[in-house]
Order: structure tokens, then C-alpha cells, then sequence
């Protein structure tokens, strides 16, 4: 098949891509490099098979609508990035979804659009199945996000009934592995390049928050199980073992070895205190659950972290 891949340059995005091109497909990758890395963009260039196409997805898109699939994963989506490019967010969560959603509509091509936990905010409802409609402060330091990603599915399901385009949406949580922005800001590469560096481990708040972190690889194949499936509304995917932030930081200090303390920092506003997904739906009907645990993945993505300094 012919598969775009919007935020191609990105950590998940780049898994993605690496995964479609190894099943032997021909795929297209665009990014503009607001939170995507060079680096990601110029290794997937080494297959024959991958076109990288620099664009921010904001501007109409120029592509002949020959492709099959188009998987859009275009949105910066690490907290640090809400106070640094608010606006670009809540642009590619519409004009970009909308341009997404006219190029699958000229192609005749099924679009998987990559939602997110955030759109149940901090949740009174746990775990979160797809059926709670969330708890999220619409002009909050997150809003640019929740509300860019809820105004997103609210576009693909408009679309879906209006102009009869085929859509998947994918409601992701928390995912790590190799090829994170090492200064992204989130909890997983601050713990380890802090526990890497000796340096004190910054926890927010008593770090009692909990969240449920996915290995990039699954993650990836629940994707494409869901692009391929026949589910019509959104799905969860990530991983149900939940931990605590002071319990994510301990292991990572346990696992480097390091001399690193905790420093507890303040928590950022609006911060869900707890995150975990109901997969019932992605296991029933995509036969789909995480294979790699957290041992294993923290395990690869330090390597990788060290291989980065190296
Ligand atoms: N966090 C932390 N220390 C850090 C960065 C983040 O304790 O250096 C906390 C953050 O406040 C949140 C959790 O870790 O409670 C997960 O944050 P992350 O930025 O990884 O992603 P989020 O799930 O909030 O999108």
C-alpha cells in the first residue's frame, strides 16, 4: 500500500514509519520539525522505499491524493510544548486535521487520527474508558491540547458523517521508548538523563500522580491493528499497569545505578493526578494488549539514552 505518515520525524511517528516499510509498504513521511528530530527524518531516508516530505500540515496540502492509508500523528504533544507553541497546537489539531481529512476524502483513503488520554483531562472517572467524556478546563495551561484534540475527533466524526470519509481514531496514552526527545520535558527523559547525569531526579509535587507508560512498539502495532480493524469511535491504547511518579523515578535511579536523589519540584497546574486506560475495547475487538513490560522497556530506552551520549 501507499501510507502517509504525518509526523513522520517524530518518536511514535518514526516507529510507525520503520513498521509500515518493514511490512514492505511505500510510505510518504511529512514533518516540519516543530517537535520532530532531523535525525528520525534523515534515518528513515535510508530506506528506498520512504519519501520524506518537509511540511507543516497547516497550510493546505499539495500531495496527489494517491495513497491508501494516512496515519496522522502532526501535533507537538509534550507539556513543555503547550506554553512554548500554543497556537501552533490548536492550528494543527483543526486546519491540520481538516487538511488530513480533505486529502483522504480526495484519495478515497482511511485516516487514523492520533487522539490522546488528554482528552478525559484530569479524569474522575479511572481507569478511563472510551465512554467518559472527560474532565478538562478549557482555558487551562493544557487547553491547547485537550480542547485542540477534542475539537479534532469532534471534526473526524463531522467528517465521517458529512462526506462519508473512513476514520479511526486512536486515543494514546503515555508512551516511551527509544528515540524521545531527550529535552522534551516529560517525566521519562528528565528522570534518566538526570539519573545518567547523578543529578537530582526532579518529581513533581509528592509524586503520587500515577500514570501507565507504553513501550513505543506496541503502542505502534496497536495502531496498525486499529487502522487495519473495523472499529468505528475512538480506542484506547496503551498499557494498564499504572505507577506513581516517585515509583517511575526509583526505578529508573535503581536501573542506571545512579547516585541521584529525589527533589521534589512543584506540580504544574491542571496535572491529572491519576491516568490509566481501559483496554477491554482495544483487547475484545483488535485483539490487541501490550507484550513488552516496564523492565524491559525502561531497560531499552536507557541504552538507547546512553547510546545518545556515546
Ligand atoms: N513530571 C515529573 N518530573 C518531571 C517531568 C514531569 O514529576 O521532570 C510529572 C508530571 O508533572 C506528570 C507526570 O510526571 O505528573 C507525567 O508527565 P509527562 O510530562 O511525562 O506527561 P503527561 O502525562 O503529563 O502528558
Amino acid at each position: 500500500m501507499r501510507i502517509l505518515v504525518t509526523g513522520a520525524a517524530g518518536f511514535i511517528g518514526f516507529h510507525l514509519a520503520e513498521r509500515l516499510l518493514a511490512e514492505g509498504h511505500t510510505v510518504v513521511g511529512l514533518d516540519n520539525f516543530a517537535s520532530g528530530q532531523p535525525a528520525n527524518a534523515d534515518a528513515l531516508r535510508q530506506h528506498s522505499a520512504f519519501t520524506f516530505v518537509e511540511h507543516d500540515l497547516i497550510q493546505p496540502l499539495t500531495l496527489k491524493p494517491e495513497f491508501d492509508q494516512i496515519y496522522n500523528l502532526a501535533c507537538p504533544a509534550s507539556p513543555a510544548d503547550f506554553d512554548r507553541i500554543p497556537l501552533e497546537i490548536m492550528a494543527v489539531c483543526s486546519d491540520g486535521v481538516r487538511n488530513c481529512l480533505d486529502l483522504a476524502r480526495a484519495a478515497g483513503a482511511r485516516l487514523l487520527h492520533t487522539s490522546t488520554s488528554e482528552v478525559y483531562g484530569d479524569p474522575q472517572e479511572h481507569p478511563q474508558r472510551e465512554t467518559y467524556w472527560g474532565n478538562v478546563n478549557p482555558i487551562g495551561p493544557r487547553a491547547c491540547y485537550d480542547e485542540g484534540k477534542r475539537f479534532a475527533e469532534a471534526l473526524l466524526v463531522s467528517c465521517a458523517a458529512q462526506h462519508g470519509v473512513t476514520v479511526r481514531i486512536a486515543r494514546i496514552f503515555n508512551t516511551y521508548g527509544p528515540r524521545m526527545r531527550g529535552d522534551d520535558g516529560r517525566a521519562l527523559p528528565n528522570f534518566i538523563n538526570q539519573a545518567l547525569d547523578n543529578q537530582p531526579v526532579t518529581v513533581h509535587g509528592d509524586g503520587s500522580q500515577t500514570r501507565s507508560f507504553c513501550y513505543v512498539t506496541d503502542l505502534v502495532d496497536g495502531l496498525v491493528r486499529l487502522m487495519n480493524g473495523d472499529i468505528v469511535g475512538p480506542v484506547n491504547l496503551g498499557n494498564p499497569v499504572e505507577i506513581t511518579m516517585l515509583e517511575a523515578a526509583r526505578e529508573v535511579i535503581a536501573l542506571i545505578g545512579s547516585t541521584s536523589t529525589i527533589e521534589n519540584l512543584p506540580r504544574p497546574k491542571d496535572d491529572p493526578n491519576l491516568r490509566r486506560p481501559d483496554i477491554s475495547r482495544a483487547r475484545r475487538e483488535l485483539g490487541w494488549s501490550p507484550q513488552v513490560d516496564r523492565a524491559a522497556g525502561f531497560a531499552r530506552t536507557v541504552d538507547w539514552f546512553r547510546q545518545m551520549r556515546s
